[in-house]
């Protein structure tokens, strides 16, 4: 089993001909609702790889927070681990696109930021049995570290999304890490400096290694991977694919990568699963619409 620890979010989503100036109303064109955050993201990457997933997270006690656990189980995420927490509302993501495709985005973290100790307990126990536990920085940084801490006492694996960006991340998170898997700019704000490229992935890399995880992985989009691991270092080129939407491209990739590790491959298969996932996921419009299946993935894969 993979257990997802993160965020829950309903994306709330108008397209507008123009953003809105302050105290302006404006007629907008269309709207749409649209599960996201990246945990319940991830959580749905990797069990829709056929792979068993088990999201530990928050919702209200909202219409939006009910079509949410929903929607994970439609995509074979197992969700008695979702705790419905009467006292706040569901996250939500304010979103306008205008034309040309420039976005104001308003992020409620509601019931992500009340994640706790409490939570931790639940996760505790379905530790026993996992393979990995997927985390990100959608929650607050203590149930992050907490649940890394769980994870490491119970031997499994932790593959730590780094996103959004952050750059008070605390130095005994990283020493719990199995698998860090910054963006570009995720891995700059870690590290410090710019990164772009292979060349500035590979010092970043090699920082990360240093601050105490065992692998560092960096993901550079359209051109591909970097990995650093305590004994080697390699670059993975992305699959050339007709990209149209990015959008949780690197939420499918974490998903990928802990599907094949759950499956005991190595660390160069696992990062060519999530490679696979990531390119995908970037063919296709949205979040988790885009999210491949198991047969398309094995046939874009070759298997
Ligand atoms: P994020 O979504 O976190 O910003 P990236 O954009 O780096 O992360 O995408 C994650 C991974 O998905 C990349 O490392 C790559 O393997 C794959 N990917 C993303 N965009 C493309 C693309 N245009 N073509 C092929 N693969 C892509």
């Amino acid at each position: 089993t993979i257990i997802v620890f993160g965020s829950i979010n309903i994306d709330l989503v108008a397209t507008v001909p123009r953003l809105p100036i302050a105290g302006e109303t404006l007629l907008g064109n269309d709207f749409f609702l649209s599960p996201g955050g990246k945990g319940a993201n991830q959580a749905v990457a990797s069990a829709r790889l056929g792979i068993s997933t088990q999201m530990v997270g928050r919702v209200g006690a909202d219409n939006f927070g009910a079509e949410l656990v929903k929607n994970l189980q439609i995509s074979g995420v197992q969700t008695n681990n979702i705790f419905i927490d009467k006292t706040v509302s569901s996250g939500v993501a304010v979103i306008s696109v205008d034309v040309k495709g420039e976005n104001q985005i308003i992020v409620i973290p509601g019931a992500n930021k009340r994640v706790n100790h409490e939570d931790i307990e639940r996760l505790s126990h379905l530790l026993p049995t996992a393979k990995a536990l997927l985390l990100q920085f959608e929650i607050p940084m203590s149930a992050v570290v907490a649940a890394a801490k769980a994870a490491r006492n119970a031997q499994v694996k932790v593959i730590l999304d780094p996103a959004p960006a952050q750059n008070d991340v605390p130095d005994e998170l990283y020493r719990l890490v199995d698998i860090i898997t910054p963006n570009e700019v995720e891995a700059g704000q870690l590290v410090g400096f710019p990164v772009d490229g292979e060349e500035s992935a590979a010092k970043a890399a090699a920082v990360l290694l240093q601050k105490g995880v065992k692998n560092a992985i960096v993901k550079l989009g359209a051109k591909g991977v970097f990995c650093a691991t305590p004994e080697e270092r390699f670059f993975i080129p992305a699959f050339a694919v007709q990209a149209v939407d990015t959008v949780a491209a690197g939420d499918a990739f974490n998903g990928g990568l802990a599907a094949a590790l759950s499956q005991g491959h190595s660390l160069r298969d696992c990062v060519i699963w999530g490679a696979a996932a990531g390119a995908l996921a970037a063919t296709k419009l949205g979040a988790q619409p885009s999210l491949p299946d198991r047969v398309t993935f094995d046939a874009f894969l070759g298997e």
